[in-house]
């Protein structure tokens, strides 16, 4: 984190461009839109804020423009990023389909439609038909600038190389660099994270910006969690922080999971779990999508069944709650459309958990719905195409100092800041 030392009348380059950063990480993401609330985020001293502001003008990498009337206060101006027709191309990849998008900064999100994509064909095939559809998207926009690409993946990421790491439901997938194909192919910053933590960033961008601790999780046919602590998207020591699908629960038994454990919350919560449940039962379903259809339609056995999923989930959810006191809990993922599943998680939650953690959790439903995934996936390819920006030029100083200009740093920002 940013701090500017008490003797220093200007802060040092490096400590400049950690704090430009974070900076560029808000305006991209909605959470500030002028030099107020940078300071306020921030916690830093306006004039730092303002001078840091100056050279990102200079930069061409932020733009200040019109104003914000609304409050009835001082008119401020306001902060957009600069070449500020730039925009992402972003997908959310699924076994079978993949939801794709444009996503400017700030986080609107456009021309989304679901293309045919699967997984089972590995990585080079799909990508390649992938990248090339995408390709068309941008050319068909016409106008700004192309200036990322983001990709969610339904499995574990190492977020360093933007590489896949063991994951269940993408064989032939393993350690294929994603990232570096696509940055290959596109010949532009790419961005690679998995569902959770997208969907949680994608959530975190519409959300008031004081909500900066929360845990979205995504319950379709795994259940994944995606962190946002001090605004941030947490992702812990090797990467696999908010996997609760693994938490071993004792009602699962001995039941086999696809980790290869046994007893996981993943064999008793996600969809898989139920479509094997309801097979069991001798219940013609195929994938997640029908049980929501028997849900949807009111069969009590169904409705039964994905109330218990949503307790079973609450229990474990409540333990990181209790543990993790965040400001609010988003439900994402398909089996969140269904409200039992909704109302036994929140019930869980209250009854699992200290008065304390409960008393202003916020329990909600995503409000990007299907698409949070996408917008948080384009929001991370901006951040990571205005990082890039950041990190290859040199910033002018308004007033240059011997200091300053005897700094040579190539290379300021660390690459991982960027995901952060
Ligand atoms: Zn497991």
């Amino acid at each position: 984190m940013t701090e500017i030392s008490s003797s220093a009348s200007v802060p040092s380059l490096a400590d400049s461009s950690s704090l430009a950063a974070r900076m560029l990480e808000l305006i991209a993401g909605g959470q500030a839109t002028s030099r107020t609330e940078l300071a306020e985020r921030l916690g830093t001293a306006a004039s730092t804020i303002s001078l840091t502001v100056q050279r990102l003008v200079a930069q061409g990498l932020v733009a200040e423009e019109g104003t914000h009337a609304s409050t009835g206060g001082r008119p401020r101006k306001v902060l957009r990023l600069g070449g500020s027709d730039g925009y992402a191309v972003a997908a959310d990849l699924g076994g079978s389909h993949a939801r794709i998008g444009i996503v400017v900064s700030g986080g609107s999100l456009s021309d989304v439609s679901t293309v045919p994509f699967s997984m089972a064909d590995g990585p080079e095939t799909g990508l390649d038909r992938l990248a090339t559809i995408l390709g068309d998207l941008a050319e068909r926009r016409g106008s700004g600038t192309l200036a990322g690409v983001g990709v969610s993946l339904p499995g574990p990421v190492d977020i360093s190389s933007g590489s896949v790491l063991l994951p269940s439901r993408m064989p032939g997938w393993t350690g294929f660099p994603v990232r570096t194909w696509l940055e290959d192919r596109f010949g532009l910053p790419v961005a690679v994270d998995n569902d959770a933590n997208l969907m949680a960033l994608g959530e975190h961008s519409v959300r008031p910006a004081g909500a900066r601790q929360s845990i979205t999780v995504k319950a379709g046919t795994g259940i994944g969690v995606g962190i946002i602590a001090d605004g941030h998207v947490y992702r812990g020591a090797t990467g696999c922080a908010g996997d609760i699908t693994h938490v071993r629960i004792d009602t699962a038994g001995d039941t086999p999971c696809s980790c290869g454990n046994t007893g996981c919350l993943e064999t008793v919560a996600s969809g898989a779990a139920l479509v094997r449940i309801f097979r069991e039962r001798g219940v013609p379903v195929t994938s997640t999508l029908d049980v929501i259809r028997l849900a949807t339609d009111a069969d009590p056995e169904a409705t039964r069944t994905v109330r218990r999923a949503g307790h079973y989930l609450g229990e474990v959810l409540s333990a990181n709650v209790n543990f993790f006191n965040p400001d609010a809990v988003y439900l994402g993922g398909i089996l969140s459309t269904l409200e039992p599943f909704v109302a036994a998680v929140r019930s869980q939650l209250y009854e699992g958990c200290h008065p304390l953690a409960t008393e202003h959790l916020l329990i909600e439903r995503v409000r990007l719905g299907a698409d949070a995934g996408l917008v948080g996936a384009g929001l991370l390819a901006l951040q990571r195409a205005f990082m890039t920006a950041l990190d290859s030029r040199s910033i002018p100083h308004p007033h240059p100092s011997p200091s300053l200009a005897a700094s040579p740093s190539p290379s300021r920002v660390p690459r991982n800041h960027v995901h952060r």
